[in-house]
């Protein structure tokens, strides 16, 4: 059970541990609870009181007179150090409220100013890709920017010219966990997402060290709801607009949420490497989550799941078995067009792959909810794979 939560809509009872059985599992969102065990476990450590006269100040301490606390930034600059994910010491850290809200922080940084005679810098990404680039790209398009639809459209830098493109890749991907590379080339100015570049969803074959990076507190620690994400940013130019964008829309990341931030950071350094390692805890839990999912897909003809190796990982000094954040689904069956669809049908709620730009024939299953939610998805999932009948 999960005392003290809200249930989701198939459990019911104070502790959310009444099963409704045969309810729809709802695999949509990638809501990253869990890792809610975990800090269950480290509840009194990672709790944080702030009294109604503390922190009420716009700026982070009197003394620092700046919105960013230097405090956190240095803790997240060693949890970088420690994971070996990112190359930090050449970098400017922005902070932002979630990295949703750097995503047009960045695109604003890296287009041609305002005033310039240069035309509008087209942003791009490959399908399938993240699709809030394109809805928040596109709720801003205007004289610094437009969204410029996949990178299919345009090529590579040895065909096409590539200035005043920006480009956004996600490493690991979302929805189908594959590291990839920027296709433009030439003097396109990339931003690398790494939401999911931790030891939970991914090996680290290497420190990440592109020029624009964006990182979340989300998905490594889970705290989805406080809202917090950072980039590292090695142009001074381009950090100082990324800073001025986050300055002018909310004057700075809460402090509230940079508080709770340094204490979660703090237990997470801490514990790194020891019985309580939160990247051990979060891969256990992933790599068992699609190892079952991928024993009952294998005997399916009509669903498929990208495929994924063990790769050998620098935090974890090992080779490691794969754990996505999430199952990107194909659906086999020629009548299956709408993949999303057919499994709605089997009382799955997915998201699908025409949101990521690419064919309908796929959808994504998020596998980082509750334990909860994923016991009912194996459920939902194994009654589709049951029901198959053919003819052999
Ligand atoms: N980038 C990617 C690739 C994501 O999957 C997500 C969350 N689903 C985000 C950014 C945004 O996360 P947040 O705003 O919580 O930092």
């Amino acid at each position: 059970g999960r005392p003290g939560c809200e249930c989701n809509a198939c459990f019911a009872g104070r502790d959310c541990s009444l099963h409704t059985p045969n309810c729809t599992a709802d695999a949509d969102s990638g809501n990253p609870l869990f890792l809610e065990p975990y800090w269950r476990r480290h509840a009194a450590a990672s709790a944080v009181v702030i009294s109604g006269w503390h922190r009420m100040s716009y700026i982070a301490t009197d003394i620092e007179k700046v919105f960013q606390s230097v405090e956190l930034e240095r803790q997240i600059r060693r949890l970088h150090r420690a994971v070996g994910n990112a190359v930090v010491d050449d970098k400017h850290v922005v902070f932002a409220a979630g990295s949703i809200q750097l995503i047009n922080a960045l695109v604003h940084a890296l287009s041609p100013d305002a005033n310039a005679a240069s035309p509008p810098a087209r942003v791009v990404a490959t399908a399938p890709y993240y699709p809030i680039y394109r809805t928040q790209t596109k709720m801003f398009d205007g004289r610094e920017y437009r969204w410029g639809g996949t990178t299919a459209l345009w090529g590579n830098a040895s065909r096409n010219p590539t200035d005043g493109f920006i480009e956004f890749v996600t490493s690991p991907n979302n929805p189908d966990a594959q590291l990839y590379k920027p296709v433009l080339g030439g003097s396109a100015a990339v931003t690398v997402d790494h939401a999911y570049y931790w030891p939970h969803f991914t090996h680290i074959p290497a420190p990440a060290d592109e020029d624009v990076m964006v990182f979340t507190m989300s998905k490594p620690s889970g705290h989805a709801g406080s809202r917090f994400g950072w980039a590292l940013i090695r142009d001074e130019n381009v950090a100082k607009r990324a800073n001025d964008y986050v300055q002018n829309s909310i004057m700075g990341a809460s402090r509230d949420t940079q508080l709770r931030m340094l204490g979660i950071v703090k237990i997470m350094l801490a514990n790194l490497h020891g019985k309580e390692d939160i990247f051990a805890f979060g891969h256990d839990v992933m790599r068992t989550r699609w190892r079952r999912l991928n024993a009952v897909v294998s005997r399916s003809r009509r669903i498929s799941l990208q495929r994924m190796a063990p790769e050998y990982c620098t935090y974890f000094k090992r080779i490691r078995e794969p754990s996505p954040a999430y199952a990107w689904v194909k659906c086999e069956m020629e009548e299956d067009d709408d993949c999303y669809e057919a499994l709605l049908k089997s009382k799955i709620i997915t998201r699908s792959g025409a949101l990521f730009e690419a064919s309908s024939r796929y959808t994504r299953l998020s596998l980082l909810k509750t334990d909860d939610d994923f016991e009912v998805l194996m459920e939902r999932v194994t009654d589709l794979v049951n029901a198959e009948n053919y003819d052999e």
